[in-house]
């Protein structure tokens, strides 16, 4: 956009927020905490100067002053900005202190947005406040149409041909720093229309390697519904076990084990709604695992590829001691009754 617009003018401020926070948490005494935290964390000062990193000071009008120093004083164009606290209309408070703030940046690689992380040691605080904290939308960010990563991810993605789908800005980095460099994540809500359309103009490959809790499992499952319904991609799914994150993973098992589960520990869409469908099931029960049958067979009558079919109907007629005539008799039930 032109640089008098106001596109262009948050544009500029944003990039300068961008740089003052960076440069606040890097080379300064009110950064220090924040950076051991980080480092704590197993995050690379590679990686905070990649994802261009940075801290609020708690200061409140920090980021104001500093603005006012670079020329960007312009009220209305901080005030569309969302920088700012809106509650005491002519402060402009931060709205952002003490976080540690993660650049949004759109497919251009401009900042336009922060998602803010509180690190406090002290517990109380933490649970006063959300974890993250995001900037409002405006002129120059969507929350639908944002892929965190999306910038830097798309070379390696076209190359690859397959996208990793990851639910927190820490998967993405921690990926990213295990040399999985095709790697995005939502802000914190559902995919959108908007967002596998961007897909769809670089892959039709998606692996969705969301947090291995029940929350995570949902959000696949619903993710897998959307993606089937708005697309022709082929979906895979890395299911985290013990319901870790990949960060947690990354933590826990190592860089390799992380590879090797997102390489070799992927499940069909199939083979994940099998699990899925287990997750409250107790199989020793009659009713239960009837149950459990029934719904994989509704499930099977998606699956359009006959050998695949044919392949989950011999693998549950093992399971569960069953002929796969029968089990096929009563799929066709399921399809009949689904017309
Ligand atoms: P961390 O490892 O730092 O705790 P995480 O990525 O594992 O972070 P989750 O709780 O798994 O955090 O949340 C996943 C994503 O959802 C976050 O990266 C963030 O984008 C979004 N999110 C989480 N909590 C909030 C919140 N309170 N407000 C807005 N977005 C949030
Ligand atoms: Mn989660
Ligand atoms: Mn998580
Ligand atoms: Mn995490």
């Amino acid at each position: 956009p032109n640089a008098d617009s106001t596109k262009g003018k948050l544009l500029a401020v944003y990039e300068k927020a961008q740089l003052f926070y960076h440069h606040i948490l890097v080379n300064t005494k009110a950064g220090e905490e924040a950076l051991n935290y980080l480092i704590d964390r197993g995050i690379t000062e590679e990686s905070i100067e990649t994802f261009k990193i940075g801290f609020s000071p708690p200061k409140r009008e920090a980021l104001k002053m500093y603005l006012e120093n670079e020329n960007l004083s312009e009220t209305d164009i901080l005030k569309k900005s969302g920088l700012f606290s809106d509650r005491d209309d002519d402060k402009f408070y931060d709205r952002f202190t003490n976080r540690i703030l993660f650049p949004i940046m759109d497919a251009k690689g401009h900042t336009v947005a922060f998602s803010g992380r509180v690190f406090l040691e002290n517990k109380d605080d933490q649970r006063r406040t959300a974890k993250y904290m995001n900037s409002p939308e405006t002129e120059i960010f969507n929350k639908r149409r944002i892929l965190f990563n999306y910038d830097k991810a798309r070379p390696n993605i076209r190359r690859e041909q397959e996208v990793f789908l990851f639910e927190g800005f820490m998967d993405v980095i921690s990926a990213w720093q295990a040399g999985i460099k095709n790697g995005l994540a939502t802000m914190g809500t559902s995919l959108t229309e908007e967002q596998v359309h961007t897909l769809d103009k670089v892959t039709d490959h998606v692996v969705i390697a969301y947090d291995g809790d029940s929350a995570g499992l949902e959000a696949i499952k619903r993710a897998t519904e959307f993606i089937t319904e708005e697309t022709h991609f082929s979906i895979e799914i890395a299911a985290f076990p013990e319901k870790m994150d990949p960060d947690d993973f990354i933590q826990s098992k190592g860089i390799d084990a992380f590879k090797d589960f997102l390489s070799h520990g992927r499940d069909t869409l199939m083979s994940f709604l099998m699990k899925y469908h287990k997750q409250d099931i107790n199989l020793s029960n009659e009713s239960d695992r009837l149950k459990y049958i029934d719904k994989v067979l509704d499930e099977l009558t998606r699956v359009t590829s006959a050998v695949e079919r044919e392949m989950y109907l011999n693998q549950l007629a093992e399971n569960f001691d069953l002929s796969t005539e029968s089990l096929k008799e009563q799929m066709h039930g399921h399809i009949v009754s689904n017309q």
